[in-house]
């Protein structure tokens, strides 16, 4: 049989779970459904896996579809939509490991999830060993007898690291140690981590997934036994994603393609644009050339994402300060905004965000500087974009 494209399968896949007439699949906004009479189809209801019309917390018709469509994407047999990205992180990392086990991940990650692995498994007897994911060899010296988790995140945040997907895959296949990414920042228009072997694949639904900046949601991707273990744990923490919300994600996804197609294109011709600019210092992102691991990228991603990372130029700490924050300033159509992956551009000073929860060695690892930028990059015109930034810079190109 002829097996669609993507594009066709963001349009199409999980078409099934819309009973009705309805060309766009109904909010079903209701916590419960009616059970009928027979008490033998009550407990398949009750019992079955992701029943989609029983309770919400079990499942939902337009949850169903959503997690069609992202199992399709990831390239996994099956998924699970959350309420938030960290939902379907913890809710993803806690079916996996217990007291006792011992996880390897990097140090570069999202601020939930770091904190998630520095200080939270840790009150509850699992231990974790923080590596730089640019060195192979050190995921390889970290793993213990007890160590159940490879957790990653390719590219990071909010420096634009790569890890070597393949390598990851087959270091836990090698040792059965199970390996996880959360490939957010790629979107699987850019990065398909299953085609390295990794067993499951988190996101924040939240960022190009949904794609609007106007829901949260999270999703798992992985083997149908797996994402059973996950919905029961699921029916405990607690995380599902709300009916309004799947449907608005349902429907951000259709165009998925389109926004990271032309997000991927608006972001290489500014990162080009800032590579050659004198008030910057460095930018780094994945689609240049330039990027210190371009041969790996080259082999595991198709697209260089939305997202750079950019460094002002300034002869101490603290006047690059001043200048990232005159260029905050300065930008109109950069929001100074957390979050990323909507269709507006975005713009935040990770020193700023992330600067608490460093003690100094953590600030060190983080590889977090006073000058740096991360920019979120949307689907304006790019002229709008570029045009933006050159009056932005444009005194402090000429302090210098
Ligand atoms: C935003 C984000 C998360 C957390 O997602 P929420 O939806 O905010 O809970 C996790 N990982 C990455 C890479 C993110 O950017």
């Amino acid at each position: 049989m002829h097996m669609p494209k993507i594009e066709t399968n963001l349009i199409h896949q999980g078409e099934a779970f819309n009973e009705t007439k309805a060309v766009v699949t109904p909010i079903y906004q209701t916590s419960t459904y009616f059970a009928g009479d027979d008490l033998d189809q009550y407990i398949i209801a009750a019992t079955d896996t992701k029943h989609p019309g029983f309770y919400h917390r079990h499942g939902n018709p337009t949850n169903s579809q959503v997690a069609a469509v992202l199992a399709g994407l990831e390239k996994t047999e099956d998924a699970l939509v959350f309420a938030t990205g960290m939902a379907a992180i913890s809710t993803a990392v806690l079916s996996v490991v217990q007291a006792g086990d011992h996880v390897i991940t990097q140090h570069s990650l999202y601020s939930g999830a770091m904190l998630f692995f520095r200080n939270f498994l840790s009150q509850y007897g699992v231990t974790v060993t923080h590596v730089d994911q640019k060195d192979n060899a050190a995921f390889a010296a970290a793993i213990q007898q007890n160590t159940k988790l490879i957790y990653v995140e390719t590219p990071s945040n909010p420096n634009l690291d790569i890890t070597d997907l393949k390598y990851i895959g087959d270091l836990g296949k090698q040792h059965q140690i199970i390996t996880m990414v959360d490939n957010t920042f790629a979107s699987p228009v850019n990065q398909t981590p299953r085609d390295f072997g990794i067993d499951i694949i988190v996101h924040s639904a939240t960022k190009y997934l949904g794609g609007h900046s106007d829901l949260t949601a999270g999703v798992i991707c992985g083997s149908t036994s797996f994402i059973e273990k996950a919905w029961s744990r699921s029916l405990m923490l607690g995380g599902s994603l709300s009916p309004m919300d799947s449907w608005l994600l349902l429907r951000g996804l259709k165009t998925l393609t389109l926004r990271v197609n032309q997000i991927n294109s608006n972001a290489l011709r500014l990162a080009q644009y800032l590579e050659k600019h004198p008030a910057i210092r460095r930018v780094a992102y994945t689609g240049l050339k330039t990027h210190p691991q371009a041969q790996l990228v080259e082999t595991q991603m198709r697209g260089g994402t939305g997202m750079l990372c950019i460094e002002v130029i300034g002869e101490t700490s603290q006047q690059a300060h001043q200048h990232a924050q005159h260029v905050l300033s300065k930008l109109r159509f950069f929001a100074n905004a957390a979050s990323l992956g909507g269709v507006e551009s975005l713009i935040v000073h990770p020193a700023s965000m992330w600067g608490s929860h460093h003690n100094n060695e953590q600030k060190s690892t983080s590889g977090i500087t006073s000058g740096m930028l991360r920019v979120s990059v949307g689907i304006e015109h790019i002229d709008d974009l570029i045009e933006d930034f050159e009056q932005a810079l444009s005194e402090i190109a000429t302090l210098h």
